[in-house]
C-alpha cells in the first residue's frame, strides 16, 4: 500500500531535484517519511525576546528586536568580512558575516525593524553575533516562528544548496502541511492508553513544529517509546523464533567425566554465582533446544571453571568440544591450564592456534575428524575451513567482544557436526555456544546489543579476595609509585607495567615502551630483580617465552603493551601500573586492574598520569580509583562516550536510532522491553486484531531494512 509517505522527497515543495539528490546522498533521505523521521537534534526558545541591554554570557542564544544603522565591508580577502550596527532602545551590537557577503549585504535594508536570532559571543569585552538569522519584523510575524523551534542537524554542502539548520526547518514545515492526516498509528490502543502517549500524527507534528514544552516533551516520550519498542520487538522475535525452531543436541546426562573431576579435582569450592550459572547452563543443553548464551562476570570471577565443567557435561554425552580465545597467550593459558587441571583424567585436550607447527597440526586435524581429541582449545585459526571435528557439540568463545561481529556470525549460524564454521548438512544439529565476556556491558545496551541471547550473571567473586586499592599518581610523583612495587617485589610479589598503545603501528608509542623498559631496567637491576617485556611486534616464540617466565614467577617485573590485557591469570602478581593511564578507556582500565587482586593479599592498581588532565580524564581516573565494580564503570563508560563507541555497537547497527539515545534513555529501554515482552508472550506472531498496527508497522521496518541491504 503507498502512501503519501512513500512520495519521493523531490516532489515537496521547496525541494526539487538538486536539493532531492542532495539529501538522497548526504542524509539517505529518499521519501517524505524519511524527511519526516529526520527529527531536530535540540530546540531553542523564539518565545521570548530580549533587549541588547540583556546580554550577558550565561544565554545561548537570544533573538532581539531592532534596526540596522550601519552596512559596510571591512577587511581584505581572508579577514574581508560585513559589519552591521543593530541597535534597539538599550543599546547597539555588531553583526558580523564572514561567509555569503555577496548576497547578504544587499538583502539588509537600513532603519527597518528587523527580528533576529543568533548566539552573542564575546570578543574585545564586547558582545557581537556572527551570522544571525535575521526576518523583518512583519515576515517573522508572519511565519509565526515564535515558540519553540526544533534545530536540524546540516552539513556544509547542504548548507550551501540553501538546507541551512533553517532550510531544513523551513522544508519540515512544508512536510507536515502536506502528510497531515496520512501519518498512520503504529502502536496498539491498549498501550497508548497503558502509558498515555500522545498520537503518532500529533506526535510527528509536535516534534517537527513544537507549540509549548509540556507538549514537546510528551511528542518525544511518544516517539522514543515507540522507536525502541520496535527495536525490542524485533529482537525478541528473534530470540523466541531462535528457542522455538532450532532444536539442539540434548545432553541428558551428567556422567562419569563431570562427575569424577567434580568429586576429586577441583581445586576450590564454587561460588554460589557459578554453581547456579552451571545450573543455568546445564538446563539449556539438556532442553532440547539449542543454547545461545551469554556469560557475563568480571575479570577474576571464575568463568574458565564454569567452561571446563560444561563441557565435561559435553564431553559425557559423547561429544567433543571447543574453546575459543582472542589471542596466542589466552589459548595457550587456558590449554595449560585446562591440562594441569585435567592432569589424571582420560581427557584429549589438544591446543590449536596460527603458530601451531605444520606437523602438529596435521596430527590433531587427524584426531579431530577421528574423533580422538575431546577438548580443542585455540583461536581464530579454529575457524578454518579444515579444522573438522568428528562430533562438536559445545563451543565455548572466551572474552568475545574480542571477536567482529563477523566472526560471532560464523559461529552463531554454523550448525555443523564437521567444522565450526560451514555446514552443508543441515539435518545434523548445531553446537550449543556459550559467549563468556568479562566486559561489563551496561544493562540497558546488554537488553539491545546481546537481547537475542540468554544472559547469565555471575555477580560474585571467589572468596577471600581484598578489593584491590586504586591509586592515582601524578608524574611528578613517580618515585613514590617505584617505592610501592619495590615493597611489593620484597614481598615475593610479582608487578605488571602496561604502557598504551593505541595504535600497534605507531613508532611513537614503541618508543615510550622501550624508555620506559630501560627506566624500569634501571631503577630494578639485575641480579636482584629481573624485568621481562613483551609486546605485539615480537616474534610469538619470544613473546610465550618471556609471558612463562613471568607465569612461573622467574620475573618480577612485566613490562608490556595491552596484549597481556585480556585473560592472563598470575595470581601471585599483586600491582598493576598503567602508564600514560588518562589515553585508555574505561573499560580497558578495568581489564587491566582485573590481571591483578587474584590472590589473598592486598593488590594494587597504580594510574600513571601526565600532571595536565582532561576533565573527562579526571573523571575516568576518579571513577577508577571510587569503584570496582565493573557495571558501575560500565554506566559511567556509556555516559562519557556515548553508545557509539562502546565494543560491537558500531557493527550492530544499533546506534543508527533516529530519536532515542541509548545513553540518556536506559528507563525508558527498560519500559519498552518490558512492553515488547508482554505483547510477544499474549500473542507471539502478532496476529490479534488489537495488535495489527504492530504487526504493520513492524513489517515496514523489515521490508525497509531488506531493501537496505541489497543496497549495501
Ligand atoms: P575470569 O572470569 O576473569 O576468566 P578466571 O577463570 O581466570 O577468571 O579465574 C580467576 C582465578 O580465580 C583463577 O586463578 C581461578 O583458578 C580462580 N578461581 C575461580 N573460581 C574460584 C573459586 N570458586 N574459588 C577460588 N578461586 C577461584
Ligand atoms: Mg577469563
Amino acid at each position: 500500500m503507498s502512501s503519501v509517505l512513500d512520495t519521493k522527497i523531490e516532489f515537496l515543495k521547496g525541494v526539487g531535484p538538486q536539493k532531492a539528490e542532495l539529501l538522497n546522498k548526504e542524509l539517505n533521505i529518499y521519501t517524505f517519511g524519511q524527511l519526516l523521521e529526520y527529527y531536530p537534534f535540540r530546540y531553542i526558545d523564539k518565545s521570548k525576546v530580549f533587549t541588547i541591554g540583556e546580554i550577558n554570557s550565561s544565554i545561548a542564544y537570544i533573538q532581539l528586536r531592532g534596526i540596522i544603522t550601519k552596512i559596510e565591508t571591512v577587511g581584505e580577502r581572508q579577514s574581508k568580512r560585513l559589519v552591521a550596527k543593530f541597535v534597539d532602545q538599550t543599546g547597539e551590537i555588531e553583526l558580523i558575516w564572514f561567509r555569503g557577503i555577496k548576497w547578504i549585504a544587499p538583502s539588509l535594508k537600513i532603519n527597518h525593524e528587523y527580528i533576529l536570532f543568533g548566539k552573542p559571543t564575546l570578543f574585545n569585552n564586547k558582545f557581537n553575533i556572527t551570522h544571525p538569522e535575521m526576518d523583518l519584523v512583519e515576515q517573522a510575524l508572519l511565519s509565526k516562528s515564535v515558540g519553540l523551534e526544533g534545530v536540524y542537524n546540516s552539513s556544509e554542502k547542504l548548507t550551501k544548496k540553501g538546507l541551512s539548520a533553517k532550510g531544513i526547518h523551513k522544508i519540515q514545515q512544508n512536510l507536515i502541511q502536506q502528510v497531515k492526516g496520512h501519518i498512520f498509528e503504529t502502536l496498539s490502543e491498549n498501550i497508548l492508553m497503558k502509558y498515555n502517549l500522545l498520537s503518532k500524527e500529533e506526535a510527528v507534528i509536535l516534534a517537527h513544529a513544537p507549540t509549548n514544552d509540556e507538549q514537546l516533551q510528551k511528542a518525544l516520550f511518544r516517539l522514543k517509546f515507540e522507536e525502541l519498542f520496535f527495536l525490542q520487538l524485533q529482537i525478541l522475535q528473534q530470540k523466541v523464533i531462535h528457542s522455538e525452531t532450532i532444536a539442539g543436541k540434548t545432553f541428558g546426562e551428567i556422567g562419569t567425566q563431570f562427575n569424577t573431576f567434580y568429586s576429586n579435582y577441583l581445586p576450590f569450592e564454587l561460588t554460589n554465582a557459578q554453581k547456579r550459572v552451571i545450573k543455568e547452563i546445564r538446563k539449556d543443553l539438556g532442553s532440547g533446544k539449542h543454547m545461545n548464551r551469554l556469560l557475563q562476570g568480571d575479570v577474576g570471577s571464575g568463568k574458565t571453571m564454569v567452561a571446563l565443567l560444561t563441557m565435561l557435561i559435553a564431553i559425557d554425552n559423547g561429544y567433543q568440544t571447543s574453546l575459543m580465545a582472542p589471542t596466542e597467550i589466552l589459548a595457550t593459558q587456558h590449554y595449560s591450564s585446562i591440562k594441569e587441571l585435567l592432569n589424571t583424567m582420560e581427557i584429549h585436550v589438544e591446543l590449536l592456534t596460527g603458530s601451531t607447527k605444520a606437523s602438529k597440526r596435521k596430527e590433531i586435524i587427524d584426531n579431530l575428524s577421528s574423533g580422538k581429541i575431546n577438548i580443542l582449545i585455540g583461536t581464530h585459526a579454529l575457524l578454518e575451513e579444515n579444522v573438522k571435528f568428528k562430533n562438536l557439540g559445545y563451543v565455548v568463545v572466551d572474552e568475545q567482544h574480542r571477536f567482529g561481529v563477523a566472526q560471532r556470525a560464523k559461529l552463531w549460524n554454523k550448525s555443523s557436526n564437521s567444522t565450526i564454521t560451514s555446514f552443508e548438512n543441515k539435518s545434523e544439529l548445531p553446537p550449543h555456544v556459550l559467549v563468556m565476556t568479562a566486559t561489563p556491558i551496561p544493562r540497558t545496551l546488554a537488553m539491545t546489543l546481546y537481547g537475542d541471547l540468554d544472559v547469565s550473571v555471575i555477580d560474585e567473586l571467589p572468596k577471600g579476595r581484598k578489593p584491590i586499592k586504586t591509586i592515582h599518581f601524578f608524574e611528578s610523583y613517580r618515585l613514590r609509585a617505584y617505592g610501592l612495587i619495590e615493597e611489593e617485589i620484597k614481598k615475593g610479589r610479582q608487578v605488571y607495567i602496561v604502557y598504551p598503545l593505541i595504535n600497534e603501528s605507531e613508532t611513537m608509542d614503541y618508543k615510550d615502551l622501550m624508555e620506559g623498559f630501560e627506566n624500569i631496567s634501571q631503577r630494578f637491576p639485575t641480579p636482584q630483580y629481573q624485568v621481562s617485556i613483551v609486546h605485539g611486534q615480537m616474534k610469538s616464540d619470544v613473546k610465550d617465552f618471556e609471558m612463562q617466565r613471568f607465569v612461573r614467577g622467574e620475573t618480577n617485573i612485566m613490562v608490556s603493551t595491552t596484549v597481556i590485557e585480556v585473560g592472563v591469570n598470575v595470581p601471585n602478581a599483586s600491582v598493576m601500573l598503567i602508564e600514560s593511564a588518562e589515553r585508555f578507556g574505561l573499560s580497558q582500565l578495568h581489564q587491566l586492574r582485573g590481571r591483578v587482586g587474584r590472590g589473598a593479599e592486598q593488590s594494587f592498581c597504580i594510574l600513571m598520569s601526565g600532571n595536565k588532565l582532561s576533565s573527562e580524564g579526571k573523571q575516568r581516573l576518579n571513577t577508577m580509583v571510587s569503584t570496582n565494580d565493573g557495571f558501575e564503570i560500565a554506566e559511567v563508560d556509556l555516559k562519557l562516550r556515548g553508545p557509539g563507541d562502546i565494543q560491537g555497537t558500531q557493527q550492530s547497527g544499533l546506534v543508527n536510532l533516529k530519536i532515542a539515545d541509548l545513553a540518556k534513555d536506559g528507563q525508558l529501554i527498560q519500559l519498552a522491553r518490558n512492553e515488547a515482552v508482554d505483547v510477544l508472550k499474549e500473542d507471539p506472531i502478532l496476529q490479534f486484531t488489537k495488535n495489527s498496527h504492530i504487526r504493520n508497522h513492524l513489517m515496514k521496518i523489515k521490508q525497509s531494512k531488506k531493501n537496505w541491504s541489497k543496497i549495501s
